[in-house]
């Protein structure tokens, strides 16, 4: 755990979020600027900064991504489809610096980019 890092507190349940998935290592919750119909946010318990940080951590990257299909299976998302996103620095708009995957979708999306 960070200090004073904002997700590493959601995830140990010390700041209140809408939880929908928590296993042994991810936990993933509701976004709270909904960009979408369906805006989660998946996060691994341990801290690291940004997707470069965590990609020291390949054991990390899979639990993190078994976690999103495992959920993903059992939810209205296994359906159509969804968007998983993650932003790492300026030029993307990363605010919050505990790496984070943006689970987007319950409709169609349109492309992205600029
Ligand atoms: P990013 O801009 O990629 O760093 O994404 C950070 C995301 O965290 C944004 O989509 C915010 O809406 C979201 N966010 C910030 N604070 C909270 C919070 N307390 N609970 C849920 N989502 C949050
Ligand atoms: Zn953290």
């Amino acid at each position: 755990m960070a200090a004073n890092c904002l997700f590493c507190k959601i995830a140990k349940g010390e700041i209140a979020a809408q939880k929908v998935f928590e296993n042994e290592h991810v936990f993933g919750f509701v976004d709270i600027h909904s960009q979408a119909k369906i805006h989660l946010l998946f996060v691994h318990k341990k801290h690291t900064a940004n997707i470069n940080e965590m990609s020291g951590d390949p054991e990390a990257i899979a639990q993190m991504f078994r976690g999103i299909a495992e959920y993903t299976k059992g939810c209205e998302l296994s359906k159509n489809g969804y968007r998983v996103v993650t932003n790492q620095g300026p030029d993307a708009g990363q605010t919050v610096f505990h790496t984070h995957f943006h689970i987007v979708g319950g409709e169609a999306l349109g492309h992205f980019g600029r």
